[in-house]
């Protein structure tokens, strides 16, 4: 029995078979095919190796013209290698002999291949081993693109272990069997974190080198509300976990009795509680649980997971689903958040893939800074927001904002595709409220100038504290450092909302923050009134909600502004929940 302690990213228990992920995250069982498809398979593996042999062809000739022969020479290497013939043979034979899948006896050979390099003597060759990886990633991406091997068809309920999941792959997920995570890297506000959230799952993130501590197919117990994972459990640990599993949904049982209750504090004091989606479909579920509507839709998630950019048809589709969903309640659209870990291979620009372009993704070409880049595919998907928005209360939210000039140049887009559209006779939405997220220290130190220019701002605390502190929110190594209420984001938070009062213009939260209820009390004594966050959080927020009151939250908030130390905030915000809500679980 091991235990390993991370960090708690989703609450909940799960117990079950661990489906542990290799690097890439593909899985690739050992399956076997019908006679019939042989052929297919092999065809498979031809077109992959053919795509593959292509890609590192063109990497060698660009690498031959901006870095010269002895980068080039690496790619000839990795081309050589693809194009030979008893490579493609000794995976075929397999294929045939065995009738194992393209992607299994691919790395089938590739394991061999890999055990031959390392065990000569040549220094050469033991250093082409890293190489090695690299083709096996790369084909296999091309072969399991095509055969769609991956997790999104699950057949039994498992635990996800792996290094991370990506969320072009989170998007794939067969969410139907998936008990939990157990990730190896990331923070509280890392995708992955906020995607279990997002589908009530519990999860586990920071926990090193998981991957390499569990074996596929053995039981593990996953406390996401803990952050704990424990592998080989004897029966008494699994009983001891299954009964806090009882408890926990206990807990759930009794928050889904807040339902049609109104989120008011103690003094009459009524706070709009939004939902956080990522899929169109989530806003139903949104407004099952009793959300006032949708304070974050994010968009990006419709462009990851597949091969090419929706088109303008595919995502109105989409997006006026979302409006029929929200049943006449605000729907808060945010524009496409691409970038950093959120990127699709297809959306790639070639220089910021390959160079040295790319060594901060968070603060490069992220978000509205790509969409004012690549105006046609920004304005295709403005034009497909506006025409769904004729049915439904929609708003439109720019992500990222840092300058006034990129609001300005966002908003005349948007102004472009709405006289595109009344060109083109289309139906559109001619009063759309458009908002920006405050997600950078410079948009709170400026935000009385963008709430008189912004119809309302929503604090994205993710980002915020990740640029505030300087700390990447999904590097695990860095996650002590991470925490939303450290006073010196604190101070911007209040900084944001003043702004707002004076411009009498509304500000809500989305960020995770707004779904802590550690955090309630602070929040509300900072003056927010509209809070987002994952559809599973409402209840247990409102419930906090409805145990407060206003003066209480204010004289919270009064106090905390005086602490200089994160540590000395959050142990006082602890002391304060546990007197209202004892059952939290903090
Ligand atoms: C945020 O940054 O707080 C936010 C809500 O956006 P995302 O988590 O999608 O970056
Ligand atoms: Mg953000």
């Amino acid at each position: 029995m091991i235990t390993k302690k991370g960090i708690n990213a989703s609450p909940g228990v799960a117990i079950g078979p661990a489906l542990v992920l290799d690097t890439e995250e593909y899985r690739i069982p050992r399956r076997t095919i019908a006679p019939a498809q042989l052929a297919a398979e092999i065809a498979t593996l031809d077109a992959a190796l053919d795509t593959s042999r292509q890609e590192v062809a063109d990497l060698r000739v660009a690498a031959a013209r901006k870095l010269g022969d002895k980068t080039s020479a690496i790619f000839a290497f990795h081309e050589e290698f693809i194009a030979d013939k008893g490579l493609r043979n000794a995976v075929v034979e397999l294929i045939e002999k065995q009738r194992y899948t393209a992607a299994y006896a691919f790395g089938q050979v590739m394991n061999q291949r890999q055990r031959m390099f390392r065990s000569v003597s040549d220094p050469y060759l033991k250093e082409r081993v890293r190489d090695l990886f690299d083709i096996e990633k790369r084909v296999l991406r091309h072969i399991l693109g095509r055969a769609r091997e991956n997790i999104a068809r699950l057949t039994e309920p498992v635990i996800i272990v792996a290094h991370d999941i990506t969320p072009s792959q989170a998007i794939q997920l067969d969410r139907a069997h998936i008990l939990g995570f157990a990730i190896n890297v990331g923070g509280q506000t890392s995708h992955t974190a906020i995607i279990a959230r997002m589908l009530g799952i519990p999860a586990v993130v920071a926990l090193n080198d998981i991957t390499s501590d569990i074996a596929g197919g053995e039981t593990i117990i996953l406390d996401g509300t803990h952050g704990v994972v424990v592998a080989n459990p004897d029966e008494q640990t699994i009983e001891r976990y299954r009964s806090r599993q009882r408890e926990y949904r206990a807990f759930e049982a009794q928050l889904a009795e807040l339902r049609d209750l109104p989120a008011v504090t103690e003094d009459g004091t009524r706070i709009l509680l939004m939902a956080n989606i990522e899929l169109a479909a989530e806003t139903r579920m949104a407004i099952d649980v009793s959300a006032d509507g949708v304070g974050l839709y994010r968009t990006e998630f419709l462009f990851l997971g597949t091969d090419r950019a929706p088109t303008e048809e595919q995502q109105y589709e989409v997006f006026r689903g979302a409006v029929r969903h929200a049943r006449g309640k605000p729907l808060t659209i945010r524009t496409m958040d691409l970038g950093a870990e959120k990127m699709a291979e297809y959306l790639r620009d070639y220089d910021e893939g390959q160079s040295q372009l790319n060594h901060n993704p968070v603060l490069g070409l992220r978000s509205v800074r790509y969409c004012l880049t690549h105006l046609d595919l920004f304005k295709t998907h403005l034009r497909a927001i506006l025409r769904a928005a004729v049915d439904g209360d929609v708003r439109i939210m720019f992500p990222m904002i840092t300058t006034l000039m990129e609001l300005r140049q966002a908003r005349s887009t948007l102004h472009d595709a709405m006289e595109d559209l009344e060109e083109d006779g289309i139906p559109f939405a001619r009063e759309i409220p458009v908002g920006i997220m405050v997600e950078t220290p410079a948009a709170a130190l400026l935000a009385g100038a963008f709430a008189r220019e912004a119809a309302f701002l929503s604090i994205g605390t993710n980002d915020l504290t990740q640029y505030t502190l300087a700390v990447d929110r999904s590097n695990q190594r860095v996650a002590h450092l991470y925490s939303p209420h450290n006073p010196a984001v604190l101070k911007l938070i209040r900084e944001v909302i003043q702004a707002g009062r004076r411009a009498q213009t509304p500000v809500a939260m989305c960020g995770e923050m707004a779904g802590s209820p550690i955090y309630t009390e602070l929040l509300l004594g900072l003056g927010l009134r509209e809070l987002s966050m994952a559809p599973k959080e409402i209840p247990e927020i409102k419930r906090v909600i409805r145990r407060t009151s206003l003066k209480r939250c204010e004289g919270i908030a009064r106090k905390v502004l005086r602490f200089d130390g994160d540590r000395e905030v959050i142990n006082y915000l602890r002391d304060k929940l546990r007197e209202i809500s004892p059952e939290s679980g903090i």
